[in-house]
């Protein structure tokens, strides 16, 4: 091998962050070494389809070598294997930005992961995510990149054991490819069958099979070249000729992921525009779900050519779909920016979206228990499309499930909560908030229960917002448990509720009136409640106001400098109520009495007492009482 310099060498440290994944790559976090083939050769395969991209505008690049190609070059003697590429190539200023540094935003997610939640430190999460150029670390002991930017006259070659420092040194231009750019691994021992044809040609059939560049095998430096992997693109073949494991390899691919696709979505659109998509949704939960930018995963290709994955091609709802479109119709050499404009993606868009929809749908329709892994993993997502997307909001409404107080654990859709409405039930009863055992038991939920009527439990934070906005689902508004006066009076108790002792209606009242004053403005109003049964109290919204878990979670983030005052709702039928209505104890006790049940109340939806020291002491005046 050459290793003549053109000139000085320079080293350089690697990023803190990138040493760490150094070192969990060298003490083998991935049980599975290997994965490393497939990311150099994605690497390679990136490579080749940046230029594709650039060359469009500036043809010279090319040159007279205009196919891309891949080849793997086996050394077993030397213990050498080579990945080299004729695609953009780097100069050295490219190889110190982007192989000293955590610049993918994936693994960089991947390591802040880790920082956090050192437990999860097992192999099973780091399988999840694709770690890039680092995994040749995992079977290297040393690794050169000798490249060559497409249109430069200069070339370079980074070098590093992955132990702390890299070194970066210009080369004469003989000693790097043309264009594109050479990987070479020094095999660490017992990685030396990775020179070895069997191994080499196994793995990239398994994994690597469907990148979009053609691959070559030489089984020593001077061998003459064998074609292993064609380079057709797999989304424009027949979906006959495509079996499961290619669509799998290729999803590992596209998405970077290692996990498997959990529903594949592929067609040929045909009519006013031409298009293929081939996308997927995959089978785990993928870490960067909630990530603040709500990026979409879906690139766009124009006639086999990679464009741009930046080009929203579904809305951000259906961020977690991911894969390709390949137009026929846009013109190749528009610039990234126009083509957001460009009616011909927006017809794509709508039509893809449209697309999405109906396949879980018609999942949904056809394997329920299939739907409700995908629901279990992207609901959370997906909902958000009900107060982002008015115009398909039928149709999401459609996809929505829940779990609710009389579902036993199992997802419910709203044509099911629809078919078991109780007689003169008017509205769709729901409550949200992030522990559902909780929110299965919280007292607001109790005269519902009482009535069997099905209450639906909301736990994600999204919830709080589409269930504002007014929605209703065959005619039946969406209503809070826990805001404005329960009207349930017109809804028969289930047999063998237990109906509360009838109470001395004018005491309460009493009662009622001197708990309102007594609470001043800690409280809005206090009244009677029809939503309880066992509990003696409740806090609810009044009825203009916010939900009360919406108020939390604004309060919380800081958006919502003063909270409405709730209602106190008092169970008239509760032996201490009527115990208290008909006491004729002094005022002093019912006070008490008073300030208690609202904290009682506060403690049940999981807040504290206003006033820790006021409740401590009222609390002791009371036990005094009970045991003098
Ligand atoms: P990712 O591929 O997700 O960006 P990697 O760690 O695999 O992350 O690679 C880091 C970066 O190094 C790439 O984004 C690319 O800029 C550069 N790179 C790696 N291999 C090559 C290659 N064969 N040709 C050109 N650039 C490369
Ligand atoms: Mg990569």
């Amino acid at each position: 091998m050459t290793t003549d310099t053109a000139g000085t060498p320079e080293t350089h440290a690697f990023e803190a962050d990138v040493s760490k994944l150094l070192h969990m790559m060298v003490h083998s976090v991935y049980s599975d070494r290997d994965v490393f083939l497939r990311e150099l050769i994605s690497n390679a395969a990136d490579a080749c389809e940046k230029l594709r991209y650039e060359g469009i505008a500036d043809p010279a690049l090319l040159g007279d070598d205009p196919q891309p190609r891949i080849s793997l070059i086996l050394d077993a003697e030397a213990g050498r294997l080579t990945i080299e590429d004729n695609g953009i190539g780097m100069t050295a200023a490219d190889m110190g930005e982007t192989l000293g540094t955590i610049a993918r935003s994936g693994t960089k997610a991947f390591m802040d992961r880790l920082a956090t939640d050192a437990g999860k430190a097992d192999s099973q999460l780091i399988g999840q995510f694709g770690v890039g150029f680092y995994s040749a670390f995992m079977v290297a002991r040393e690794v050169e990149v000798f490249s060559r930017r497409a249109g430069s006259d200069a070339a370079a070659r980074w070098s590093s054991d992955g132990l702390g420092t890299y070194t970066i040194t210009p080369v004469e231009l003989a000693d790097a490819p043309v264009r594109g750019t050479r990987v070479v691994l020094h095999l660490l021992d017992d990685a030396k069958s990775y020179a070895e044809r069997y191994t080499v040609e196994r793995i990239v059939k398994a994994q690597s099979g469907h990148v979009p560049v053609p691959i070559t095998l030489f089984e020593k430096p001077e061998a003459e070249g064998a074609a292993i992997a064609d380079g057709a693109a797999l989304w424009l073949k027949p979906k006959a000729e495509i079996s499961e494991e290619d669509y799998a390899d290729f999803y590992r691919r596209v998405t970077g992921q290692y996990d498997s696709p959990g529903r594949t979505i592929h067609y040929r659109a045909e009519g006013r525009y031409e298009y293929s998509v081939l996308t997927f949704i995959p089978g785990t939960k993928p870490f960067d779900l909630f990530d603040p930018d709500r990026k979409g995963h879906i690139k766009l290709y124009v006639r086999r050519v990679f464009i741009t994955d930046e080009a929203q091609v579904l809305p951000r709802y259906l961020r977690f779909v991911k894969g390709l479109v390949d137009s026929a119709d846009l013109p190749l050499n528009m610039s990234r920016e126009m083509i957001q404009d460009s009616p011909v993606l927006a017809a794509i868009q709508k039509g893809v979206t449209g697309r999405v929809l109906s396949e879980l749908q018609k999942l949904a329709d056809s394997d329920g228990e299939a739907y409700a892994e995908v629901w279990e993993n992207f609901g959370a997502v997906l909902k958000e499309g009900l107060y982002e997307d008015f115009e398909r909001r039928e149709a999401l409404l459609a996809l929505a499930r829940f779990k609710s107080t009389t579902s036993n654990g199992s997802w419910r859709s709203l044509k099911d909560y629809v078919a078991d409405l109780k007689d003169n039930q008017t509205a769709i009863y729901y409550a949200t908030g992030s522990d559902l055992d909780r929110l299965a038991t919280s007292p607001q939920i109790e005269g519902f229960r009482a009535r069997g009527i099905e209450v639906l439990l909301l736990p994600d934070q999204v919830d709080n917002f589409w269930t504002t906005m007014g929605i209703d689902h065959e005619g039946k508004p969406f209503k809070s448990v826990t805001q404005g006066a329960a009207d349930l009076s017109l809804i028969p108790l289930a047999e063998g509720a237990d109906k509360a002792a009838a109470a001395d209606a004018g005491a309460v009242d009493g009662f009622l009136a001197f708990a309102k004053t007594a609470l001043g403005n800690a409280v809005s109003d206090v009244r009677a409640s029809e939503r309880l049964t066992t509990s003696a109290v409740c806090l609810v919204a009044p009825e203009s106001g916010m939900d009360r878990q919406l108020e939390k979670l604004l309060a919380s983030a800081g958006q919502l400098p003063q909270a409405a005052l709730p209602v106190l709702e008092i169970n008239p039928g509760h032996a201490l109520i009527q115990k208290l209505a008909a006491t004729d104890d002094g005022d002093a006790l019912k006070t008490d009495f008073a300030h208690l049940l609202l904290d009682q109340a506060r403690i049940a939806d999981g807040e504290q007492p206003r006033d820790a020291q006021a409740f401590a002491e009222r609390l002791d005046r009371l036990m005094r009482r009970a045991v003098g």
